[in-house]
This record gives structure tokens, C-alpha cells and sequence, in this order.
């Protein structure tokens, strides 16, 4: 699968989203857990929605204007296991800094998994896929992070980082939560162990040598958790940023700011701030959906939009310009929260005032993540209606 089937840009992304729910999305509940070539039976949207080239309440939105909520209930409800895990580590980021302090862990075994010499050809097609391409299916991510914890008997977090380094979609969230969910940490009592009958019914064409690996039941590799993860208050942010005259600073979790509650927003300056990429594809996706929302940021607000990647030149930035207020969608637990994170001290210390807003939809969603995912769902689907307007 090459990158052409995982949007870059939000008018691609758009399309990408009217052509599935013109047509797969009424498949989705039966077929999405079948690997298909090209993924045919699901969105390939994540990446486009991670870095919001579209957000989920446009998804949403889309789908549920055009379809019964019940034909597409499983699509929208996987939209929502997104911001279910969001919601849950804002409200535990001691997860987050957890895994992202973790030393790295090396060794020939993981090297041999990575670079796709597990001996188990299919898990190999898994892991070259990721890196060649920067996308892999759901149930493949499910297969590959299980052979690696309980059948290689590797460490969770270390797998977990070279998903994240390789994923369009890398999310803090989705990512970490779902190796502990594999591991069997996320849910007490649930793991989730990688078995060959099952990609023999839902990847039938799967290569076949070395699928003998996948056979047996070896004793599962659950790991102790680090600590117990006590629920934070999440703070309270504003839903739209206020109008008077402020810097405005772009990063790439939010990359469609001129649709939402910043549209009448006028900006004296603009920049964008930019963190590394982990990977090469990862680089060359993100430099394209950042050059899209760096000219439609162009256009809408009419300022130019500076590309800013050192904290010394950001500070510059906010001198040159003698900027008093800035303003920039919140960013949630994850890098880009950490990289900002010694601006926005710099700021508070030099009296600069910095308006995180979050919108609507993350505002309401995420204080409800508290337990599992079913209380939540429960909560968020009768305020459907009303949180994708
Ligand atoms: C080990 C592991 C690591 C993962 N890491 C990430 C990650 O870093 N970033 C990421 O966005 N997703 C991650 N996921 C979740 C899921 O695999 C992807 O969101 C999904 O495969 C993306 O493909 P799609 O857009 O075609 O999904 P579709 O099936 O078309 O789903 C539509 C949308 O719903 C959301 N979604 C679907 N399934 C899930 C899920 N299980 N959890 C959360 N959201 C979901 C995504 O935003 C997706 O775009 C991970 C899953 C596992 C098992």
C-alpha cells in the first residue's frame, strides 16, 4: 500500500471521507476487521483525524447526516473510542510520562521483529508495512503488539515506540493505551493474545511461512504496572479563544483552525510551531498536511505563517513582535504538549498570557472518559446530536 491512500491534505481528506460513506462505511460492521488490499473496508482516515485535517465532529457529522445512526453505529463508535482514550489520559497523564521517560530497549530480538526478520512472514509484511508506508490496520497493529509482548516476550513500551515513531497517526493516546490494552494492563484482567486461526479467518491471504509461530498458548507476558494510576482533575479550558489581538501559534495536532471557533479570529502574527518527525514518512506526511494548513491558515487569516522549530526562535518570535496574548488550540498529553512546555513557563514568567482553547467536542468528551469505554459511550452518544453541529 503506498501513501496515496492515506490523505495529507484537508480537501483530499474530505474526499476520502464522502467516498467511505458513500459506500464502505454500510459494510463496516461486518467486514472492518478483514484485511483487505488497498484497507478498502475501512477510512484510512486516523492520520487526517489525529492531526485534525478533519475533525471527529465533522466526521461525524458527515455520516450521521447521511445514514441512521443505527447502519453506522460501529463506525461512529470507533470515531469515539479515539476520544475516549484522549479523555482517559488527560485525566491520568502520569501514563503518558510513564512510557515517554521509558529508556529505550534494545536488543536482536526486537532489532529482528523491526526490521522484519521474526521468522513469521506475516508479522514481517506487518512491520514492513508500518515503516515503508507509516500505516497499518487495526487488527494487524492488534496481531503485531501481541507477538512482540507475548510471544517474543519483548517489553510493551518498547514496541509501543516504534509504532509511535512510524504511525501517520501516531496519537500519545490511541498508541499507548492500546499496547497496554494488549499487554493487559489497560483493562484488568483482559489481554489479548495473537492466534493463527484468527488470521486465518480474517487474513486468509496472509503469507504462510512461519505461521506455526502464532500456534500454542505460551504463558502470557503481562508486565507489573509502574504505579497506580490515580484519576487527575482536568483543567478547565476555554472553548473558543476570545477576540482581542493576539499572536496566534500553530502546531500540528490542530492543522484546520480556520474551521471552528477561530474563524472570526484575526491574528496580529502567526507562526507555526514544528516538532521533529520520528521517521522519514512520517517527515514527509507531515511537511505536506502542514503546508496545507500553514496556506489555508494563509488565506483565512490573511498573515503569513512563520514555520518556527526552535524554542529560542519562538521566544524571538514573541519578542519581535512584542506579543502580549497568544493564543493556540490546547494541545493534549503528548509530545507537542511537551515540547511547549517550556515555552508556556517562559511565557507565564514574562507576564505573556497564553489562551489554550479546546473545542467543543474535546471540552465535553473528555472530562467523561473516567472508567471504561461502555459509561462513556453511553454518555457521549445522546449528546451526539448536539456536539457535531
Ligand atoms: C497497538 C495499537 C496501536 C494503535 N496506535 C494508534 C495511534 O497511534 N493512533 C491512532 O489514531 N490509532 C491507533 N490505534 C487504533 C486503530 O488501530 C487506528 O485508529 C485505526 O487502525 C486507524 O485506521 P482507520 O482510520 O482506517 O480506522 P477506521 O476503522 O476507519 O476507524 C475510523 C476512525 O476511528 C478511530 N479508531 C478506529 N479504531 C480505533 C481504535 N481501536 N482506537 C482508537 N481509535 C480508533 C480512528 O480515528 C479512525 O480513523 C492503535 C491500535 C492498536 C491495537
Amino acid at each position: 500500500m503506498t501513501n496515496d491512500l492515506i490523505p495529507a491534505t484537508r480537501a483530499d481528506a474530505l474526499i476520502a471521507l464522502h467516498d467511505f460513506i458513500e459506500g464502505p462505511v454500510l459494510h463496516y460492521a461486518r467486514l472492518r476487521n478483514h484485511i483487505a488490499e488497498r484497507h478498502t473496508h475501512v477510512s484510512r482516515l486516523s492520520a487526517a483525524i489525529a492531526h485534525r485535517l478533519v475533525t471527529e465532529a465533522e466526521v461525524l457529522c458527515a455520516v450521521l447526516r447521511l445514514h441512521k445512526s443505527t447502519t453506522v453505529e460501529k463506525f461512529v463508535q470507533e470515531v469515539v473510542w479515539r476520544s475516549y482514550w484522549k479523555g482517559w489520559l488527560e485525566l491520568h497523564p502520569g501514563v503518558w510520562r510513564d512510557f515517554a521517560d521509558a529508556a529505550s530497549v534494545g536488543g536482536s530480538i526486537a532489532e529482528r521483529l523491526q526490521e522484519g526478520q521474526s521468522g513469521c512472514a506475516a508479522m514481517d509484511a506487518c512491520a514492513s508495512e508500518l515503516v515503508s508506508t507509516g500505516y497499518l490496520h487495526n487488527h494487524a497493529r492488534m496481531w503485531w503488539a501481541s507477538f512482540w509482548i507475548h510471544r517474543a516476550g519483548l517489553p510493551w513500551k518498547a514496541g509501543a515506540r516504534f509504532f509511535f515513531d512510524h504511525l501517520l497517526d501516531a496519537d500519545a493516546a490511541s498508541n499507548t493505551l492500546s499496547w497496554r490494552w494488549v499487554a493487559g494492563l489497560q483493562t484488568p484482567g483482559k489481554t489479548y493474545l495473537v492466534r493463527r486461526s484468527n488470521l486465518d479467518s480474517y487474513w486468509p491471504d496472509a503469507p504462510s511461512e512461519g505461521l506455526e509461530h502464532l500456534e500454542g498458548e505460551p504463558p502470557l507476558n503481562i508486565p507489573q504496572d509502574s504505579a497506580d494510576w490515580s484519576l487527575r482533575g482536568m483543567e478547565n479550558l476555554p472553548e473558543a479563544p476570545g477576540d482581542s489581538a493576539a499572536g496566534f501559534l500553530l502546531h500540528e495536532e490542530d492543522l484546520s483552525l480556520e474551521c471552528g471557533p477561530l474563524s472570526q479570529f484575526q491574528p496580529v502574527v502567526a507562526c507555526f510551531w514544528k516538532t521533529p518527525a520520528r521517521s522519514s514518512i512520517r517527515a514527509a506526511w507531515l511537511n505536506r498536511a502542514a503546508g496545507d494548513a500553514r496556506t489555508r491558515a494563509e488565506n483565512h487569516f490573511q498573515k503569513n505563517v512563520t514555520e518556527i522549530q526552535a524554542m529560542d526562535s519562538l521566544k524571538d518570535w514573541v519578542k519581535t513582535h512584542d506579543l502580549q496574548r497568544i493564543v493556540m488550540a490546547a494541545p493534549s498529553v503528548g509530545p507537542v504538549r511537551d515540547s511547549l512546555e517550556p515555552f508556556l513557563q517562559w511565557c507565564g514568567e514574562c507576564g505573556i498570557v497564553v489562551t489554550r482553547f479546546r473545542r467543543r467536542w474535546d471540552a465535553r468528551v473528555f472530562p467523561l472518559a473516567k472508567a471504561g469505554f461502555f459509561p462513556f459511550w453511553n454518555s457521549v452518544r445522546p449528546q451526539l446530536p448536539e456536539l457535531i453541529l
